[in-house]
């Protein structure tokens, strides 16, 4: 199912309240696009922070810079943890 999201003060004020976002300027009444850019706290530190609507949405990222990165860095671990362990799987098929 692709749906196409509309990106408008709607959605804005939908991922705000669903996330608790606090935002830096009162965008009520503006023509909010994908390329608006959205001040707003970031959820882990605090720190202000500038991005742009869409890039929010499609990285769900109501993170500063730093923090994304952080959580990046985080996601890569698993992934390769999850690499490592295929030792399980190997011995499953040679048993069958
Ligand atoms: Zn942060």
């Amino acid at each position: 199912m692709t749906e196409r999201k509309k990106y408008d003060l709607e959605l804005l004020e939908l991922h705000c309240r669903e996330n608790n976002v606090v935002l830096l300027q009162d965008y009520g009444g503006q023509k909010i696009t994908r390329n608006s850019v959205i001040s707003f706290r970031c959820l882990n530190c605090e720190s202000p922070t500038e991005k742009g609507f869409r890039y929010i949405i499609e990285n769900g990222g109501w993170l500063c810079k730093v923090c994304t990165k952080l959580n990046r860095k985080e996601k890569v671990k698993k992934t390769d943890e999850d690499k490592k362990n295929p030792v399980d799987d190997v011995i499953v098929e040679q048993m069958e």
